[in-house]
């Protein structure tokens, strides 16, 4: 029987032991073994540290083109990896959540690139002055740390589980190595196979061990990051390991959850709301055979509501059709193992020693085109908990299959209360048209969940449901939903880099960031900053204008061509008890006469203004008084070429307008503003 390969120290390798074998969970054969008896996975590890230095070097932009690349690549393979999946027990749609939802996360970080500044590193939040003086700053950077991401995968997504994580770790460039569950393997290392192939990824970016790993922690290093799926007794075992502790390597745990789902009272049957909750509950139960972290344990519901709940959910899973997943008309496939049905029926029979089973067979199923006692399929099971506050069972155990149960709420506050005794979850979900019942819910429940979808007939038709982590958005959950936290678009990047406070003086941390820092030593530029190509601007480029005095008339002018006639620019009588003096100058006209100062007339690589990212005026500006203006290179943003344009950069130009006579320093600083224009590259013809 043939072995499935890992693929380690820049080699497809195999286990010298006899293997684990990997099972069809529609027909119960044997797909391959899984061996990895004798691997060295300390050696996999040194290897990543070493080898991730080409992502550590890599800029944002070039790290997010590169999984760009890989996800389109992908994306034109996907075919292969349906027909592998279908053997997992999933449908063409529970397939299309794990494949091409994995795809998508490549696709979505990879846009992150414009989020992140054109350098290897992260430049966080505003900078934040030390001193009076101005001299003494700090700022936060954040940068790749110089470890490997450990992934300790569940055997429910072989591939989003994978690529969920592995995105977000090369993005802020660091390496992984990944390791599936035992069960699914094949279709990770399918997978991996095609990234390998394709060359896109640095080598050592990834390395896959397919299958068991009992010892791949005990070598870990404070900077490597673990992450782990999977039940929560494995969860926590790995959590408290001792190599861990002592190395202070971060844990990232997402373990069982009892997600809940909430009716809201004013959600009668005939509703829009009614009915969308209960497709909810039924996808929620039926996808991936309810084989989701994220699908719905508990449907609380108002208690004169439990009867017509029950029934219309009864009616709604009657339709769903189980067999080969490879057929149209098979609604809910197999699940992982025969051993996980065992599994989740032992569950079932631990929550019915209080609930009562009022849908479904743990008997029996009824299959199409599958031989119901080759394959791992289960019936959707329905449970009605009548007293959710006495029998807390229902919080607590998770039947990681198809599985749900219905209990009542007297009150909001009881519905709330209910859903905090799962004791942290990865998501919740209210349906309700009322927004002071999804508003009250969101605020007072909020403290138990990772994420609260709020679903009614206006969100419903682009909604994109209770149970897809999104990769924008945080996966994750506190208490026993594990404590961690995956994905949420920036935020998950920094999760895989070191943060660390820099403290010095503006200039010294405008080289450091690569940054301009407001008060750092300007350079003055020999020709003027918009004479320049792309590559030849440098942060703290600068220029001085010459000198413009504010007029009266340019005021009332101003006012006229605008309309904008506030009194403080046209009423001279009325300021008394204002915070003006005299007749003050327009904002908008501050910004317009001071790109009148710093605009270079001539055609140059300037290609267009971009326009403005922050603007402030930090005092009235009266008639008669003198300004200049200073134009610094603030940060240069390298941009994709779109199309058949020219190939051209953003520049963020600072530019601070001055009172020149002003008799006290702090006075000089009148409005502030950051303009973005574009900047045509030297390279100037069209490249494929
Ligand atoms: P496990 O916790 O047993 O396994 C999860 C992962 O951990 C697998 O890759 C497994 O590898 C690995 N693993 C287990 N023990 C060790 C160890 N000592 N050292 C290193 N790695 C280890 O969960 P299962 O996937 O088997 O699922 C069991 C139950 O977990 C489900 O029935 C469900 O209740 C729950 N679960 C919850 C999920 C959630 O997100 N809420 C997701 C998936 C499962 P291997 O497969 O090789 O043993």
């Amino acid at each position: 029987m043939q072995k499935l390969e890992s693929y380690i120290h820049g080699q497809w390798v195999v286990g010298s032991g006899e293997g684990v074998p990997m099972i069809d969970a529609v027909t119960g054969e044997t797909i391959a073994l899984s061996d990895t008896t004798g691997l060295d996975f300390d050696q996999a590890l040194k290897y990543g540290r070493k080898k991730g230095e080409a992502l550590r070097k890599m800029t944002f932009q070039e790290r997010g083109n590169m999984l760009k690349k890989l996800a389109l690549y992908l994306t034109k393979r996907k075919k292969q990896f349906y027909e592998i999946s279908y053997r997992t027990g999933a449908t063409k749609v529970d397939s299309w959540i794990d494949i091409e939802g994995g795809f998508g996360n490549l696709f979505a970080n990879a846009s992150l690139r414009k989020l992140f500044p054109n350098q290897p590193f992260d430049i966080e939040g505003s900078p934040i002055d030390l001193s009076r003086g101005g001299k003494f700053m700090a700022h936060h950077i954040l940068v790749p740390k110089e470890g490997v991401a450990i992934h300790i995968n569940a055997f429910n997504f072989p591939v989003w589980g994978m690529l969920e994580k592995c995105a977000v770790n090369w993005m802020a460039g660091m390496p992984a190595v990944v390791k599936p569950a035992t069960n699914t393997a094949f279709l990770t290392e399918a997978v991996v196979r095609e990234i390998i192939n394709s060359g896109i990824l640095p080598e050592g970016a990834l390395q896959l061990i397919s299958g068991s790993a009992r010892s791949i922690l005990d070598t870990v290093e404070s900077q490597d990051v673990v992450t782990f799926t999977g039940s929560a007794d494995t969860g926590r075992m790995l959590k408290s390991h001792k190599r861990l502790i002592e190395e202070s390597v971060p844990f990232n745990m997402e373990a069982d959850s009892l997600n809940a789902s909430i009716l809201g009272e004013d959600a009668l049957p005939g509703t829009p709301e009614f009915n969308l909750f209960i497709k909810e509950v039924r996808n929620e139960m039926t996808v991936k055979c309810g084989q989701k972290c994220t699908a719905i344990r508990r449907i609380i519901v108002p208690e004169n509501l439990v009867e017509d709940v029950q029934l219309a959910l009864g009616k709604a899973l009657d339709k769903v059709s189980i067999g080969d997943p490879r057929l149209k008309e098979v609604r809910m496939g197999a699940l992982v193992s025969k051993d996980q049905v065992k599994e989740v029926q032992g569950r079932v029979q631990e929550l019915t020693k209080t609930a009562n089973l009022v849908y479904g067979n743990l008997e029996e199923t009824k299959t199409i085109g599958a031989d119901a006692k080759k394959g791992a399929f289960m019936s959707p099971i329905v449970l009605r908990e009548d007293s959710p506050f006495d029998n807390p069972s229902v919080h607590e155990t998770e039947a990681f299959g198809p599985v749900s149960t219905i209990m009542p709420y007297k009150d909001l506050d009881e519905a709330i209360q209910l859903s905090k005794m799962g004791k942290g979850s990865l998501v919740s979900s209210i349906t309700t048209n009322n927004d002071v019942i999804a508003r009250d819910y969101t605020i007072k429940a909020a403290t138990h969940h990772g994420r609260i979808l709020v679903l009614n007939r206006e969100s419903a038709k682009q909604s994109t449901g209770h149970g897809s982590p999104l990769p924008m958005l945080v996966h994750g959950g506190p208490g026993r939903a594990g404590g961690g936290e995956e994905m949420g678009g920036k935020r998950g990047v920094k999760h895989y880099m070191q943060r660390c406070a820099i403290q010095g003086s503006p200039t010294t941390l405008t080289e450091i960031t690569g940054i301009y820092q407001p008060k750092a030593a300007y350079k003055e530029a020999e020709k003027h900053p918009f004479a320049y190509h792309w590559e030849d601007i440098q942060p703290g480029m600068s220029l001085k204008t010459h000198n413009r005095t504010i007029t009266d008339t340019d005021i009332v002018n101003f006012g006229n061509l605008t309309w904008d006639h506030f009194y403080a620019h046209t009423d001279i009588t009325s300021l008394d008890g204002s915070i003006f003096e005299q007749r003050t100058a327009h904002g908008y006209f501050i910004i317009s006469a001071a790109a009148g100062l710093f605009v270079y007339p001539n055609k140059g690589p300037v290609a267009a203004n971009y326009g403005l990212e922050e603007i402030r005026f930090l005092r009235p500006l009266y008639h008669n008084t003198t300004i200049n203006v200073r134009l610094t290179c603030k940060e240069k943003v390298d941009r994709d070429q779109k199309g058949k344009e020219l190939p051209s950069g953003i520049v963020k130009w600072y530019v601070e307008v001055f009172d020149v006579n002003a008799i006290e320093e702090e006075d000089k600083l009148v409005a502030i503003a950051t303009i973005l224009t574009m900047v045509q590259k030297k390279q100037t013809t069209f490249k494929e």
